[in-house]
């Protein structure tokens, strides 16, 4: 694995990091962020700060979660990380945060599953929530990577969101798409509730998918 590849990636982190960090996404020492390289990934450390992230804070580790290289403790949600690579050789880059709109609705255990904007029908259709286990837990695992074989973000009960992607910038998009969306929807109910699209103007945001999400 090329050194300067390695380098690129610990970049790509530490900048998308620092911007969940600037849209207030990522409190504290919440959250992790993980990118594929061959067959291993690097992965954030445990505790640390994603807008705050040093070369030194990521980690690469392989399959079965063993470093290959680096000095610190990795992410506690590695094992998810790893899981949802296998279940999706597509998803390249993987961010899970406590971002506070979508975790509001992972507290309630509400899905994002309202037809209310066609911005959010077209990449994500729906946001499930996977049921709850301990943060770090063999069960998180178990709950949450089953949902990537049809969504590319999770919902985690009482906890946060995991969002999958073909590369970080995408995957960084999707987070700010899907806490925006989750603003809007908490901001329609103080309104009296969003007026849902209809089931011939979702198939429209639908069939615009083919060709145009790779
Ligand atoms: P880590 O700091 O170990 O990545 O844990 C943060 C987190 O959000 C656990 O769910
Ligand atoms: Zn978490």
């Amino acid at each position: 694995m090329a050194i300067n590849e390695i380098l690129e990636i610990k970049k790509q982190i530490i900048k998308y990091g620092k911007k969940l960090g600037e849209k207030n996404m990522s409190p504290a020492t919440s959250g992790n962020i993980s990118v594929k390289t061959g067959n291993n990934i690097l992965i954030t450390g445990s505790g640390t700060c994603l807008a705050d992230l040093c070369e030194d804070d990521i980690v690469l580790i392989d399959k079965n979660a063993n470093i290959v290289d680096g000095n610190i403790k990795p992410s506690s949600e590695k094992n998810l990380h790893n899981a949802v690579y296998a279940i999706r050789p597509d998803i390249n880059a993987i961010i899970h945060c406590h971002a506070p709109y979508t975790s509001a609705f992972a507290v309630c255990r509400i899905p994002l599953s309202k037809p209310i904007i066609s911005e959010n029908v077209f990449y994500f259709g729906e946001i499930p929530v996977a049921e709850y286990a301990l943060p770090g837990s063999e069960k998180l695992v178990e709950n949450t990577a089953k949902f990537f074989t049809k969504h590319d973000a999770v919902l985690l009960a009482n906890h946060g969101i995991v969002i999958g992607a073909k590369d970080l910038k995408n995957a960084y998009y999707l987070m700010e798409t899907a806490e925006t969306y989750a603003q809007i929807y908490l901001n329609s109910m103080l309104l009296g509730g969003a007026k849902e699209l209809n089931k011939k103007e979702i198939e429209e945001i639908y069939a615009l998918r083919s060709g145009s999400k790779s």
